[in-house]
């Protein structure tokens, strides 16, 4: 798509949104000259699946927006990640918020987290498991250099709509039981779920973020 087309896309889907949902834009391999264009038209928020992409991007573009992690990070990548990024939405182990942490704190920085679920417990897929997460979450209110504030979920690429519509459920009861146990230092604000195929349905089941691609930019050429 060209600058226009990104532009009115962008444009149309936010205000498509209801008030309280943001929006990321999923902005993997897409260039300066086409995160510029959404940035125009109303973006705030870019989603970077790997961190030298985002440095090279965050050279262009700076501070005009937030920057979320939205893939997996690697740990050896977590220093520069704590620098560049204003949230992490794939925190999944307590080893790598560790690591996150102690960076985090030499920047005199807390840095906002979700925590990553692999809601349909897929083999090849990061995500820490359904069962699993409470226990994680417990364990990082005690770093004072993250702060918990939601989860987020991908859902599985082969699920029917029912089927998703069923784990971004799961992943919103999920939230509501931690919520429950008024965990100090943990906000379970958001919900981050829901693509370009799945954005509507993951509002409808509570997603508060949804992290948007091609519906913005068009299909992607790898
Ligand atoms: C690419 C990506 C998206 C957006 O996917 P689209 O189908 O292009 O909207 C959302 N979340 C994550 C983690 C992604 O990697």
């Amino acid at each position: 798509m060209n600058s226009d087309d990104i532009k009115r896309s962008v444009s149309e889907i936010l205000h498509s949104l209801p008030s309280h949902v943001k929006l990321v834009a999923a902005t993997k391999t897409r260039s300066a000259e086409e995160v510029q264009a959404a940035i125009d038209a109303g973006i705030k928020i870019v989603g970077y699946n790997y961190l030298q992409e985002a440095e090279k991007i965050h050279e262009v573009i700076g501070e005009q927006v937030r920057w979320h992690m939205i893939g997996h990070l690697q740990k050896n990548k977590a220093k520069k990640a704590a620098k560049l990024f204003d949230m992490i939405e794939t925190v999944d182990s307590f080893k790598l918020a560790q690591i996150l942490d102690k960076e985090c704190a030499k920047h005199n920085k807390t840095m906002p987290v979700l925590i990553e679920i692999n809601i349909a417990r897929e083999k090849q897929k990061s995500g820490v498991l359904p069962e699993e997460t409470l226990e994680l979450v417990q364990k990082l209110s005690g770093l004072n250099h993250l702060h918990v504030k939601g989860l987020m979920t991908m859902g599985p690429l082969w699920a029917s709509p029912d089927e998703l519509r069923s784990y971004f459920k799961q992943t919103r009861s999920i939230s509501d039981e931690i919520k429950k146990e008024n965990i100090p230092n943990i906000d379970m604000q958001y919900l981050s779920m829901g693509m370009s195929d799945s954005y509507k349905i993951a509002i409808d089941e509570g997603a508060n973020i949804v992290r948007i691609g091609t519906k913005l930019f068009g299909k992607r050429n790898y």
